[in-house]
């Protein structure tokens, strides 16, 4: 499974290694055995909602949640959910970006999963869970395809209650 995810380098930017799923999600046998693996993972957790966020992590949040039972929620970019939406903010290397997520997708004490493909500075993982905590969701787990411990994403996510899973590591 590992041989399916590629890296391209000086991607989107010079200096960035970024780690391609793409061929991991087009292989039968890849994506059914990585979806196995998360779910594996999951399996004894009691989860309400999967809550992933745009774009890459709707394709394995989504998956997992049907695996699990559970409901799905998408947290996207500004602008792009049509109903009533809270925001939050979070800091790039450069700048600042902002998520939103439907203000009635998550009813208070519902048992949240976080999912994404890729955790690196935790910064975005960060700002789902403020998100789903101001609805009154209770997020204590995330699933991530790959970590970037070097980038410290976990241990933040850690520092704020989150226990996190990645099914591998990358320098
Ligand atoms: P963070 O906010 O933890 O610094 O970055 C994680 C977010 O950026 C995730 O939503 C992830 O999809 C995206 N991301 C950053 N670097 C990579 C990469 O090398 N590969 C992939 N697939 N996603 C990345």
């Amino acid at each position: 499974m590992l041989s399916l995810i590629r890296t391209i380098p000086d991607y989107p930017k010079p200096g960035i290694q970024f780690r391609d799923i793409t061929p991991l999600l087009q292989d039968k046998q890849g994506f059914a055995a990585m979806l196995d693996a998360l779910a594996a993972h999951c399996s004894l957790m009691q989860v309400d909602k999967v809550v992933a966020v745009e774009a890459r992590g709707f394709i394995i949040g989504a998956a997992l949640a049907a695996r699990l039972g559970a409901g799905f929620v998408p947290v996207r970019k500004p602008g792009k959910l049509p109903a009533q939406t809270i925001k939050q903010s979070y800091s790039l290397e450069y700048g600042t970006d902002t998520l939103e997520l439907h203000a009635d997708a998550i009813q208070a004490n519902e048992r949240i999963l976080l999912v994404d493909d890729l955790i690196a500075t935790g910064g975005t993982a960060l700002a789902a869970v403020a998100l789903i905590r101001q609805l009154g969701g209770l997020v204590t787990q995330a699933a991530f395809i790959i970590d970037l411990p070097d980038l410290g994403g976990m241990q933040h996510l850690a520092n704020a209650g989150v226990q996190g899973f990645a099914l591998y590591q990358f320098e």
